[in-house]
């Protein structure tokens, strides 16, 4: 009986035709309950791929999916509550910076992550190289850390949206992940299982990046919005580069210490703009009327007065984690072996492809092929320069943290297949590109 309503379904979406919302209920409760095969939910998910969905069918997808599995209330914790969500990229440990900040300005950050897979560093990975942190919170132990500390950050538990894991599994064999209602519903759906007030998206673009290319990042940035906006949920979204590793850090503890220095006011340029802005975006988003201006001089005050960096000291002391790390690196993971990458010629950095790096930083032990291999903590790379820096014949750009000495002349290679350095000077890249809100897509214009 099933089986026969997806065939007309299938047919529907194939030929381009919008699904009526108990349509779209159909195929996702009857492919969670296991009684629609993965054959016609895969014919049917590249017919999304290939046709798209209408404003209204994503909605509705998305809502379906939600209502899939559990929410986590957080009616119980007292004041705003905005969630901050990355696309992924590398180097990318903007929450441990904006989530501490925004939340010494008043306003709580409850954040669901996941773990690093392929090119793309996770949340929780970069948490558990600190000693005894802990990732796993019941929802009541959520809302009690969010409540004393300000912020929270654990994993996604099986009972949140359900049908997404079925669906992004399916997705991962039939090469349809990179559809963008797909993505845009998948990412939304467990947004807003979580009982927030409103939601920050950081969609990247660039090398590595999901989206590479910006339009696609602002359709993808369009669609969430949409989403937002349409369950009740103020949403912002900013378009960030990720054309180039973010800050100087990539891998698990290198990244702890970079954003505990960026909490002590000693932050890369591309870090603090990226955090600056998301930041604002989320005061935005818990209704506070401020200006950019006025809300990077609370910015900068809360890391002056030290206040950013003890929420982020209580937090991690809340989820069992050894807060000394704030004050001594020497707690943090180390690797075995240190190896340097020497610009090979004089010249300006043209470009750093960020795809390139974040697959050799798997190779130095940083990051997973697959999702049962081992994290080396300490492992990674540190960049010295970054792209529009001049470097001299011989000059250090990247020192590499390796567990896997016997990989170094292959992570070396790569390093010079993905560091670019040419004759020519060039202007260094804008982090911001655009800021997306119920309103529409405008250029970001701040610096
Ligand atoms: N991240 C998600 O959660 N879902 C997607 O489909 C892609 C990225």
């Amino acid at each position: 009986m099933a089986t026969n309503g997806m065939y007309e379904i299938i047919s529907k979406k194939r030929d381009g035709l919008e699904l009526a919302r108990e349509e779209i209920f159909f195929v996702i409760s009857g492919y969670v309950r296991g009684d629609i095969p993965d054959y016609q939910v895969a014919a049917w998910l590249m017919a999304v791929y290939l046709r798209g969905l209408s404003e209204r069918e994503l909605a509705d997808l998305t809502e379906i999916m939600l209502a899939s599995g559990d929410r986590i209330s957080l009616d119980a914790v007292p004041g705003k509550k905005i969630d901050k969500h990355s696309t992924g990229g590398v180097g990318d440990k903007i929450s441990f910076v904006v989530a501490p900040l925004v939340a010494a300005c008043g306003v709580k950050v409850p954040m669901l992550s996941g773990r690093g897979l392929g090119h793309t560093g996770g949340t929780l990975d970069k948490l558990e190289s600190i000693p005894g942190m802990g990732v796993a919170l019941t929802p009541d132990r959520f809302r009690s850390v969010l409540a004393e500390t300000g912020m929270v950050i654990c994993g996604q538990t099986d009972s949140i949206v359900p049908a997404d894991k079925k669906l992004y599994a399916l997705r991962d064999a039939t090469a349809t992940v990179s559809s963008i209602p797909l993505i845009a519903s998948s990412i939304m759906s467990k947004k807003l299982a979580l009982g927030t007030d409103g939601i920050v998206l950081d969609v990247k673009t660039g090398s590595g990046a999901f989206m590479r290319e910006e339009q696609d990042a602002l359709a993808l940035c369009r669609a969430m919005v949409a989403i937002g906006e349409k369950t009740g949920r103020p949403t912002l979204g900013l378009i960030t580069n990720m054309d180039q590793p973010l800050g100087r850090a990539v891998g698990n503890s290198l990244e702890i210490v970079e954003s505990i220095e960026a909490l002590k006011g000693k932050g890369p340029a591309d870090i603090m703009q990226v955090t600056y802005a998301l930041g604002y975006a989320m005061l935005r988003a818990a209704g506070r009327k401020v200006e950019y201006k006025d809300a990077t001089a609370e910015f900068d005050a809360a890391i002056a007065g030290g206040r950013a960096l003890d929420v982020f000291r209580r937090f991690i002391a809340a989820q069992g984690g050894d807060a000394r790390v704030c004050d001594d690196y020497s707690l943090l993971p180390v690797a075995v072996e240190r190896a340097e990458y020497e610009a090979p010629a004089a010249g300006f950095i043209q470009a750093i492809d960020s795809l390139e790096v974040g697959m050799a930083a798997i190779d130095t032990g940083a990051g997973r092929r697959r999702k049962e291999d081992a994290i080396a903590y300490g492992s990674g790379f540190t960049f010295r320069a970054n792209v529009g820096d001049r470097v001299h014949r011989g000059q250090v750009i990247v020192t590499v943290h390796s567990d896997r000495p016997d990989r170094t002349a292959d992570v070396l290679a790569r390093l010079g297949a993905a560091i670019r350095i040419g004759p020519r000077p060039v202007a260094k890249p804008r982090m911001v590109l655009h800021i997306v809100d119920k309103d529409g897509a405008r250029l970001w214009t701040h610096s």
